[in-house]
């Protein structure tokens, strides 16, 4: 085990959700471990007040396996004690048809399907349980600029060096760097990437009818369009706030981005078929590009690459963090049972494990969302009348039904 200031046993760079988590999952190893991250996570930024409606615009529907994730971190406890939406139903359909798949938490005896959290509360509370965690060296902001191996007794390290000029020492490097990781980019990992060419909407926004904590999405051949409702966890809330995460062509996106909040409430109510009425306020829009990648390889000898590091979805099933955090559990479980085994930290079958654990389970996901892409964009009439009369006859089959629904909430 190492023991200073620049050397580590374990080093996670980027401490976006993934990252952070893993680290305090890693905390009890007894091994040192550094958490790097460009950007110093501020807490005093999120946005918190009911007077100023204001939430995060990026927000995540977390499955009940990644809130057993952020139970096991010791991070659930304050997230669920500050803002979360539990959601119980969510209503699917497709708007060119009579396709349509309600999913319930009471077909399948749960009280919820999953919850619906914005990114930075789930952040404050994963640093705020870091805070009391002091086997976690974290440090930021400090940007990885360069990555080296080298061979030190018999065994292979890591070099990392930052953008600030400090050089630390590593036995196993962690990539949770995001999508365009920088670690993936300076190790030659192979990257498939498909470009959806697509824009994903995000906002929040007020609505006239209240959200009965049910989650919508509605299928256009423009891309889909989701509410998910969220809560503010005060007294007497009254359930009209959404968060809208919607996936355009860009050419659509570019004009909605353009339209004053008044155009873009009346576009936005119109899609959604004026479920929740008419929209009374929208917040301010951001708009991100998506592309879907997976790195053809998640491990090198001392170096693996967990969350969007190694595959980044279409936001459209909400799994992106969802797989990220099993990814980041299936490798937490590796180095524990490898400590237990008294195997050395840089023997390369640890890593090697995780990897076959997570690849086939997230390329499949992917794939499902790329079939579902095509699928929704598809005009040709057969597709139509198809994909409508598959939606409702996944609807009317039970089985089949609760077994996406349990796919969905993270069973394996
Ligand atoms: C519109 C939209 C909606 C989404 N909705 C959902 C949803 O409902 N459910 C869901 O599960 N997922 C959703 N996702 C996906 C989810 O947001 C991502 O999967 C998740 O944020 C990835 O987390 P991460 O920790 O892997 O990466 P990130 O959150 O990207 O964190 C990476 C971290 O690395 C740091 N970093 C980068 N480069 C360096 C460097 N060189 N040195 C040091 N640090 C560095 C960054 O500062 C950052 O903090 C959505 C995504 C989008 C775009």
């Amino acid at each position: 085990m190492t023991s200073t200031d620049t050397d580590f046993d374990i080093t996670i760079v980027g401490g976006g959700m993934v990252g952070a988590t893993l680290a305090c999952a890693l905390a009890d190893t007894g091994l040192q471990i550094a958490l790097l991250d460009g950007v110093k996570f501020d807490a005093g930024k999120i946005p918190f007040s009911k007077a100023e409606l204001t939430f995060d615009p990026r927000v995540s529907a977390i499955s009940p396996a990644s809130r057993q994730w952020l139970e096991q971190t010791g991070a659930w406890q304050e997230i669920a004690a500050s803002r979360v939406s539990p959601y119980t139903g969510m209503q699917v359909w497709d708007a060119d048809g009579t396709g349509s798949i309600q999913f319930s938490a009471k077909e399948i005896n749960e009280s919820q399907l999953g919850f619906i959290t914005e990114n930075s509360v789930i952040l404050k509370s994963v640093y705020n349980r870091l805070d009391q965690l002091p086997q976690v060296k974290v440090m930021a902001p400090s940007r990885v600029e360069n990555i080296e191996r080298y061979m030190e007794s018999g065994h292979s390290r890591m070099k990392i060096t930052t953008e600030d000029g400090n050089s630390y020492s590593t036995t196993v490097l962690i990539g949770a760097d995001g999508s365009n990781s920088k670690i993936r980019q300076l190790a030659d990992f192979e990257v498939k990437e498909w470009d959806y060419q697509h824009q994903a909407i995000v906002t929040t926004v007020r609505t006239e009818i209240p959200h009965r904590a049910i989650a919508l999405q509605r299928f256009m051949d423009t891309g889909p369009l989701a509410f998910l409702p969220l809560l503010d966890n005060s007294p007497g809330d009254d359930q009209h706030f959404c968060s809208i995460v919607w996936s355009l062509v860009p050419e659509r996106a570019e004009q909605l981005m353009a339209m004053t909040d008044e155009e873009f409430a009346a576009a936005l109510g119109g899609s959604i078929e004026h479920k929740l009425g008419h929209i009374e306020w929208v917040d301010k829009r951001f708009a991100f590009p998506l592309k879907q990648r997976h790195a053809v390889e998640y491990v090198q000898e001392n170096i693996a690459l967990v969350g969007d590091a190694a595959h980044t979805i279409h936001p459209l099933a909400g799994q992106g963090v969802n797989l990220g955090f099993l990814d980041a559990k299936a490798l937490s479980a590796e180095i524990h049972s490898a400590l237990k085994r008294k195997r050395p930290l840089d023997e390369f079958a640890i890593l090697r494990r995780y990897q076959r654990q997570r690849i086939g389970h997230n390329l499949g996901m992917m794939w499902l969302m790329e079939g579902f892409k095509h699928l929704f964009a598809e005009q040709a009439l057969p597709v139509r009348w198809l994909r409508n009369a598959g939606m409702s006859g996944v609807d009317r089959t039970g089985i089949v039904k609760n077994q996406l629904m349990r796919q969905a909430m993270g069973a394996p």
